[in-house]
């Protein structure tokens, strides 16, 4: 077991993080012409992930006043950014976007992740569906195998299968056998079942 009341833990703990990333000389504020320290981290943007201007408390009020992240995209790719953002799949695409790119590609970035956006909404649906399918797939298999039948069956053998299951089990010739009604409750709810995925 490791010893957590070690003091070299808590030299590691108290380490502030700050620390590491400071530079080693006091960076002027980068607005052009000001003298004050650099001492706000503000955001580049987004083709420059993780990168930061370093302005003083005037310059990275008015920076943050004027930046708008999301400037020239669409609603929808807004909308899937922020999506992205709330499932954690933001680093994948940034990283995606910002790679790779030639110095004469550099105007098209945004370009690039609006498209890479609308990939990305478009599979986030296609899987949905997949997994729809698969679900729905799964039950009706069940569904069928309660009749009977397999996924071979279509429309018209699933009805025909229900009506002759039906009638054999109706409770009128089975003069109260508990487990044929269970079977026809069963065989009542797979139809319907089959019916309401429209494949009865
Ligand atoms: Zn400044």
């Amino acid at each position: 077991m490791m010893n957590l009341n070690s003091p070299l833990f808590d030299k590691v703990r108290s380490k502030p993080v700050a620390e590491e990333v400071r530079p080693a000389v006091d960076p002027i504020c980068e607005h052009p012409g000001c003298k004050h320290k650099g001492e706000f981290r503000a955001p580049k943007g987004r083709d420059h992930e993780g990168q930061f201007h370093l302005f003083c408390l005037d310059h990275v009020r008015e920076y943050n006043q004027s930046y708008n992240y999301f400037a020239g995209m669409t609603d929808s790719a807004v909308q899937s950014y922020q999506k992205d953002a709330l499932t954690g799949h933001r680093p994948t695409w940034a990283a995606g976007v910002t790679g790779g790119l030639g110095p004469e590609s550099k105007l098209d970035a945004a370009t690039l992740l609006r498209a890479r956006l609308e990939r990305l909404r478009k599979a986030r649906e296609a899987a949905q569906r997949e997994g729809q399918r698969k679900i729905i797939g799964k039950m009706a298999l069940k569904a069928l195998d309660t009749l009977g039948l397999d996924e071979t069956a279509d429309r018209q053998a699933i009805r025909r299968r229900f009506k002759e299951l039906a009638k054999r089990l109706h409770p009128d010739l089975n003069e109260g056998d508990r487990s044929r009604e269970d079977k026809l409750r069963a065989i009542i709810d797979a139809y319907n079942y089959l019916k309401s995925a429209g494949l009865a």
